[in-house]
């Protein structure tokens, strides 16, 4: 069935990089066919991406998480004397404060910043 032009589309917050952003840490994106191609016509995206949101460039050094699983530490795959997890944390708050009127978010898989494990 297809969306009404009349009625407003339900928002979806969604890793940017999946709506062919490019703000991965090499410049690239993951544009996402099921998303584009399929979902696009009943949503109205709401692209976010922590990292670039921090203020980290686009090239950046990759991240990744280390240590504890529940409380892990954020650093750059090359450089590992920087914590990012403070801001990440933060701007997640944040995120999750402001983003009241959404019906769902879909995650960019084994993300060290929107992945969910
Ligand atoms: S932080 Fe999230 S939105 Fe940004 S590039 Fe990584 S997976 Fe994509």
């Amino acid at each position: 069935m297809n969306a009404s032009p009349f009625e407003p589309k339900p928002r979806l917050a969604i890793s940017a990089c999946l709506t062919g952003l490019s703000v991965r840490y090499n410049a690239g994106h993951k544009a996402s066919a099921l998303c584009l191609e399929l979902l696009q016509e009943h949503f109205d995206w709401v692209p976010l991406c922590p990292e670039v949101a921090i203020g980290l460039g686009t090239p950046r050094e990759p991240i990744r998480l280390v240590g504890d699983p529940e409380h892990p530490v954020v650093t750059g795959t090359r450089n590992g004397a920087t914590d990012l997890a403070g801001p990440l944390r933060a701007y997640g708050e944040q995120m999750a404060d402001e983003l009241d009127d959404i019906c769902g978010y879909i995650f960019m898989q084994k993300s060290p910043s929107c992945g969910l494990e």
